[in-house]
């Protein structure tokens, strides 16, 4: 894992991020309801560190990394970025022209489906080759070059770039989408379940390589996943997300050691154990996550909690620093 030593280091900063998506009707497409995919969420991110965002399918966690890469619109709250000549923190609506291109640049994606992600009617050098001559990273041999060395570093052959995408392995296919967004420098990497769609043998390889990118090239990650196992193996920090907000921030360890949220002991609890003999009282919840086109009053949770006591019905907690350590955020009553 990355040591994250200046805790002011942030490099990107979500306020209040919210993404909802009109549901229409009718002849005139009248505007009947919103989906709220995202719903409020406030973060930091720090450089050079791996930030999980866990949660349910359906939670939000897709839709706020689009809106991170702006493949999404903002519908509310407001999303910084460290500028790279004078380190200001400057909101992705806010800049310039020259500037929002070359923050295209500096966020890059990884995709759940790397097959799906790749053109297939492309090979391999015209994908990687066409969004490095649009950004200007070279000249045409230098970016040869770059694609040959960008396919080495992730463990493939360089001549492989006169494939086309059919021609790999789910794993190799993965391995061509990191190095694709690694090709254009970037500094931070939006992970979309990178490994949920591969055999557990390739998961792992992909997770130790993304490790070793992340020291070699100074990457930042966001690493989105429903697999708690996997999120813990990558993060430095975890976030979790609950019906489009974030209901618990903490460093990796201590996550694991003293969470706080009944959502996150929930899902703890479904974790194996791997300790041979190791038993956890496993939390089952009560339902199915309710919809983001109408979300309860009050706790989003409340309907499924466990710990639910009245106030919870009414009043939304806000999240914030638990008792004993101000780096660890919580949204509940009970802390
Ligand atoms: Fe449960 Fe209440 Fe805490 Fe929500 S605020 S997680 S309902 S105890």
């Amino acid at each position: 894992m990355a040591v994250i030593t200046n805790k002011n280091n942030t490099l990107l900063e979500l306020k209040n991020v919210k993404k909802h998506f009109p549901i229409t009707s009718g002849f005139f497409r009248k505007v009947t309801g919103y989906v709220r995919a995202v719903d409020g969420v406030t973060l930091d991110v720090k450089k050079g560190e791996t930030l999980g965002i866990v949660g349910e399918s359906g939670c939000g966690k897709t839709t706020l990394g689009k809106t991170i890469l702006r493949l999404c619109s903002l519908t509310g709250g407001e999303i910084r970025l460290k500028a790279v000549d004078s380190g200001e923190m400057k909101g992705l609506q806010d800049l310039d022209k020259r500037e929002s291109f070359e923050a295209r640049r500096r966020i890059q994606m990884v995709f759940q489906n790397p097959y799906a992600s790749l053109n297939p009617m492309k090979n391999i050098l015209s994908a990687f080759d066409e969004p490095m001559k649009i950004h200007s990273l070279g000249n045409k041999q230098e970016r040869k070059n770059k694609i040959a060395e960008m396919l080495e570093t992730v463990n493939l052959q360089p001549d492989y770039m006169y494939r086309f995408p059919h021609e790999f392995s789910g794993g190799q296919q993965q391995r061509i989408s990191i190095a694709k967004a690694l090709a254009m420098n970037p500094e931070v990497i939006v992970c979309d379940e990178p490994v949920s769609a591969l055999d557990v043998s390739i998961q792992s390889q992909i997770m130790n390589l993304m490790r070793k990118l992340q020291k070699g090239y100074n990457l930042t990650y966001i690493f989105i996943a429903h697999d708690l196992s996997v999120v813990q193996y990558m993060s430095d920090r975890i976030a979790v997300m609950y019906l489009g907000k974030i209901v618990e921030v903490a460093e990796a360890v201590e996550f694991h050691n003293n969470c706080l949220h009944p959502y996150t002991m929930a899902l703890l609890s479904a974790v194996p154990m791997p300790v041979v003999g190791a038993k956890s009282e496993r939390i089952i919840l009560k339902g199915d996550v309710p919809s983001p086109v109408n979300p309860p009053k009050g706790c989003k949770f409340h309907p499924r909690c466990y710990k639910c006591i009245d106030i919870c019905k009414e009043k939304e907690p806000a999240l914030k620093p638990s008792d004993t350590n101000p780096d660890h955020l919580v949204a509940c009553h009970l802390r």
